[in-house]
């Protein structure tokens, strides 16, 4: 059975990967059965010379590193453009990396959740990331409506876990007529569900919905075609798939079709306003079409450094590619789970491939999870949970193998249960 993983790693085409990457190691010096990359992704070995570059040029510089040199700061977003439209199927002028995920998520919602009397709600997700919670409560609230009214859960069917793609649609229907924004996280973080991005837009959109996306666990993960499959806009970090560091920069889309909207409102910084006239310091905003007119500061230029290294690995491999490993290790995974005995760990995430990336969402028996988390730590598994019984477990494809997969399902088989 190992010999199975270890062959199937052997016959891997992104094998080498692995290498780019430094894997936390146990106290005794060996590599950690790390499958947590849904959560902090790993560190890329260039990571830190890129960063170092930028050091030594601030050093040596001072302010002039904002124009002089290689990578001069001023347009050193601009780097990351073209990686970055790649990576989430966009054009390069609907993609920015900025901010943080919940600041891009405000940002966006004070463009396209425009409140008014009978179109009032956000339809999102049950169990929706607290910070995404909290968000849409509080813009709710800033417009002076009542959360408990105008934010909709959508809930699965009595006794199941995800929600079904039709009860979806159906409830976009029902309810579309008072609905202003339609917010989904894709995939979602807990069962690690994936919503089809191009039907959920196709139904908001006939009812005069915005549609956004918080691809938090889709960016670097999902094979996405944004600009094709239409939404008005989408968020994500960059410190989870996209292995760019904690408290990385992030990313944000705005659909062509807004680009050059003036009438939308938003909120509006220097770095929003148009570069040929920028540093003339005058009144009168002007913004740069498309997503970086949404801009706000000064970028953070190490993190951006960081974020780079990491692109250029995604690059290099390809989303395709990616995902396709992707998918044959979580149906590895999947297929190694399915032999334990059903009593005992439950798969909640959807079994169908087209439904979820690579996060698999394990149900394990009842007040055992801190114990067997326990137990999985003294095996070197790094892996993450949920209260009260939901392990996560994220095999991603740039790093992990087939034998990191084998050696947690094996560490899972020898937990005494009672
Ligand atoms: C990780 C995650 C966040 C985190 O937001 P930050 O602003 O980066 O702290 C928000 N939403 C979702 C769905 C997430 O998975």
């Amino acid at each position: 059975m190992e010999d199975f993983a270890r062959r199937l790693d052997r016959e891997d085409p992104l094998a080498r990967f692995r290498e780019q990457f430094h894997i936390p190691l146990t106290e005794s010096g060996e590599p950690r059965i790390y499958l947590c990359g849904n959560s902090l992704g790993l560190q890329p070995k260039k990571a830190r010379g890129y960063i170092e570059q930028e050091l030594d040029r601030w050093a040596r510089l001072g302010v002039e590193g904002h124009f002089r040199g290689q990578h001069s700061w001023m347009p050193y977003h601009e780097l990351l453009t073209e990686p970055t439209a790649r990576l989430v199927g966009g054009l390069p002028h609907e993609v920015v990396v900025m901010n943080s995920l919940t600041v891009n998520l405000h940002l966006m919602m004070v463009s396209f959740y425009r409140p008014r009397r009978d179109r009032f709600k956000i339809l999102i997700e049950g169990g929706a990331f607290p910070s995404d919670q909290y968000a849409v409560t509080s813009q709710a609230a800033f417009h002076g409506y009542d959360p408990k009214e105008a934010v909709v859960e959508l809930r699965p069917r009595l006794g199941e876990d995800c929600l079904r793609p039709e009860d979806i649609l159906s409830a976009i229907e029902r309810e579309g007529d008072s609905v202003a924004l339609i917010l989904l996280g894709n995939p979602n973080y807990f069962t690690g569900q994936a919503f089809d991005i191009a039907a959920i837009t196709q139904a908001g959109h006939a009812k005069g919905c915005r549609v956004g996306f918080d691809l938090a666990h889709g960016a670097g993960n999902l094979l996405l075609k944004m600009h094709e499959w239409g939404p008005d806009f989408a968020v994500w970090c960059c410190y989870k798939y996209l292995n760019a560091g904690p408290g990385a920069v992030a990313g944000c889309f705005v659909h062509e079709r807004h680009a050059r909207d003036l009438n939308l409102p938003r909120f509006a910084g220097w770095w929003g306003h148009n570069k040929e006239t920028r540093f003339e310091m005058k009144p009168g905003f002007d913004p740069i079409p498309g997503a970086e007119g949404w801009q706000l500061s000064n970028a953070p230029i190490l993190q951006m450094a960081a974020l780079r290294a990491s692109l250029e690995l995604f690059d290099e491999a390809g989303m395709p590619e990616l995902r396709k490993k992707a998918d044959r290790l979580t149906g590895y995974l999947e297929y190694l789970l399915d032999q334990l005995p059903d009593e005992q760990f439950r798969i909640i995430t959807p079994r169908d491939p087209a439904q979820r990336g690579s996060q698999l969402s394990l149900q394990v028996p009842a007040r055992s999870g801190r114990r067997l988390l326990a137990g999985l730590e003294r095996a070197g598994v790094i892996c993450d949970y949920r209260e009260p019984d939901i392990i996560r477990v994220a095999p991603v494809p740039l790093y992990n193998s087939f034998l990191d997969v084998w050696r947690f399902v094996n560490a899972l088989t020898e937990f005494e249960l009672s």
